[in-house]
């Protein structure tokens, strides 16, 4: 019987190794750029086409190779990177699996061309699907340029799965400005087509490469970071309390200068971090941990983004101390940070109806008996709501001192409202309003019962509401800004917002790009304070920025408007007068609770007669 098991040929394996080392564009990229940082460039330009799936080009000035070279590093399991098995346990190069050249070539029409010399002299290989076509001796700097056509052009069940242009375009970015952000004495340049996505020179330092490709107003909000224990050296940027963002993607983390993905270290940051943020709220961080390669093993992944440590839990808490030791209040004071997000620092004037702190313990378990906040699914989605009758802003009493203009209300403007149940009587406007306790709270009587109510949560939820309603009618009510504000984001952000520009129009703000990743802020919702709406548009960016760039704003909608209602809510700790808290249990009435309510804490807490009694043992 003739065996049914085979040693399978060179190019077959070269392919299966491709569908783990080569996933999409940006895979390429960050193989090819390694490769360049490896080979001691100072210089990589990529350039692309059709976001990669025509044309991936990456050139650098680095060592290059000599022809005998070039042929062998198309080869599998060629490198120059490591000999024995103890080089892998010591690897000082981002390469050592010698596996990238050959599994790209293998899936593409692959032209490679490099030059070891200063004679101007260099050789060329060209390639198709592994299979190399044809060699010349060729007129080339020192350096290595290779060309990658038509990526998985023999592979048409991986090419299905290519993604819109401007999403794999967002990939590589990413990719780019991790190797850049690791690497700020090389000069990357990044063009699609005839676009110049990045440009960044070559700069002394960290904090300059940050700000050119996070923007100047981020680095602000940064402090350094620098600690060293044992041989474990730690440094970098991490943000200021008060510069938050709503996803963990501005976490940039690296061990040994190798990008890198990682639970514990992950871990670590937002432990490092623990009680200075809101839930939900993540640190900017570019953080590199240097330590001895015999310590940590790269070869875990194919694509390397997942790293082992040999001491887990040192690197963890080592981590976290030393980002708690650097954001220690002593050491530092709190720079108005541009577009930060300030809610995380002031704790204690948080409007955090809708959030909670991390680690804080809800303080009054729900009840189930409440007629409010379950958590269903938001059921909008496919129906918007029925044709809203008008909303009267209520009146302040004659006696009372004008009513702050309380969230949602533009003052002397009527504003649709979800309409109630009719044959619902209203609720809220039932309760005997006894009094505000905390400045925080307004204590009611339902009944024999008494209920509290978080008057910021109250406020949250209504804004929420406002805006759902005027976002699914007229839409989103806009203010014309007197100064227009500049805007500067990362290339991500930037792009999410140009791929939503008319979503965002239905939201109320008006942003017009101004070349690069800059827009001119000239619109903000109606009823946002102007000066908070800069940053607003950053965290927006980022939920946008999660949807994906064919995504529905739809999907997301009710994070975006939670975002937005937590931002233009009224600072927390205020006192209300009485005709200021009545108008907020009427607002409360307007809007539609059962219908869905986001996530987040309850507006109301009942305390019954009977359990009040039993807290005093009469019962
Ligand atoms: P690895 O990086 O894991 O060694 P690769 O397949 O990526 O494997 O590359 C194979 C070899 O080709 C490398 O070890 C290196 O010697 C050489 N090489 C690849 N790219 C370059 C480059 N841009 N400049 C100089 N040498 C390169
Ligand atoms: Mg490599």
């Amino acid at each position: 019987m003739s065996s049914k098991i085979r040693v399978l040929p060179e190019p077959l394996c070269n392919k299966i190794a491709a569908g783990e080392v080569v996933e999409r564009p940006s895979s390429v990229v960050k193989e090819l750029v390694e490769n360049s940082i490896d080979a001691g460039a100072d210089q990589i330009f990529i350039d692309l086409e059709s976001g990669g799936r025509k044309l991936i080009q990456v050139i650098d000035n680095g060592a290059g190779m000599d022809p005998q070279d070039a042929f062998l590093s198309l080869e599998r399991h060629a490198t120059s990177k490591i000999v024995t098995d103890e080089d892998l346990f010591a690897l000082h190069t981002l390469g050592f699996r010698g596996e990238a050249l050959a599994s790209i070539a293998s899936v593409s029409r692959f032209r490679l061309r490099t030059s070891a010399s200063d004679d101007g002299l260099g050789c060329e290989i060209y390639a198709e699907g592994g299979q190399v076509k044809n060699t010349a001796e060729v007129g080339l700097p020192r350096g290595t340029r290779i060309e990658v056509r038509n990526l998985f052009f023999n592979m048409p069940a991986r090419k299905k799965f290519l993604r819109k242009e401007q999403t794999e375009l967002g990939h590589v970015a990413d990719v780019v400005t991790k190797q850049a952000l690791a690497h700020p004495e090389i000069h990357f340049r990044l063009v699609h087509g005839t676009r110049t996505l990045l440009d960044l020179r070559r700069e002394a330092a960290l904090p300059e490469r940050v700000a050119a490709l996070l923007g100047k107003n981020v680095l602000q909000g940064l402090l350094p970071i620098e600690q060293e224990y044992d041989d474990l050296k730690i440094y970098g940027l991490i943000s200021q309390p008060s510069l938050s963002r709503s996803s963990g993607s501005h976490i940039y983390t690296f061990v040994n200068g190798r990008y890198i993905r990682d639970r514990v270290v992950q871990h670590a940051v937002m432990d490092g971090y623990r009680q200075l943020l809101m839930k939900g709220r993540y640190p900017v961080a570019v953080l590199f941990l240097q330590l001895d390669p015999a310590q940590v093993d790269v070869n875990v992944h194919p694509t390397k983004h997942e790293v082992r440590f040999r001491q887990q839990s040192l690197v963890h808490d080592a981590l976290s101390a030393a980002i708690r030791d650097t954001l220690r209040p002593t050491r530092w004071i709190e720079t108005p940070a541009g577009d930060g997000d300030r809610d995380g620092a002031a704790v204690h004037e948080s409007p955090s109806g809708l959030r909670e702190m991390q680690g804080a313990t809800p303080q009054v378990a729900p009840d189930r008996s409440l007629p409010q906040v379950q958590d269903q699914q938001a059921s909008y989605r496919s129906e918007p709501p029925p044709a809203a009758p008008v909303y009267s802003p209520p009146v302040p009493e004659p006696d009372s001192p004008p009513a702050p203009a309380s969230f949602g209300i533009v003052p002397g403007e009527q504003l649709p409202l979800t309409a109630p149940m009719a044959e619902e009587e209203p609720f809220f406007t039932r309760l005997q309003l006894l009094g505000q306790y905390h400045q925080s709270y307004l204590l009611c009587q339902d009944g024999d019962d008494l209920v509290l109510i978080d008057q910021h949560a109250a406020h949250e939820r209504i804004g929420f509401e406002h805006l759902k309603a005027s976002f699914f009618g007229d839409g989103i009510a806009q203010q014309q800004l007197l100064f227009p504000e500049m805007l500067e984001l990362d290339f991500r952000s930037a792009a999410a917002l140009e791929e939503h520009g008319s979503d965002l129009l239905r939201l109320g703000f008006d942003l017009e790009p101004f070349g690069g990743k800059s827009f001119a802020l000239k619109a903000v919702p109606a009823l946002l304070a102007a000066e908070q709406a800069g940053r607003l548009v950053v965290d927006v960016a980022l939920e946008l920025e999660r949807i994906g760039y064919s995504g529905q704003l739809q999907d997301k909608l009710d994070e975006v408007l939670i975002l937005m209602a937590c931002h233009g809510v009224v600072r927390a700790n205020q006192a209300l007068s009485r005709a200021e808290s009545l108008a907020l249990l009427r607002e409360l009435d307007g809007v539609d609770f059962k219908a869905h309510c986001p996530h987040g804490r309850p507006v109301m807490q009942r305390l019954t007669l009977f359990e009040i009694e039993k807290m005093f043992r009469r019962q």
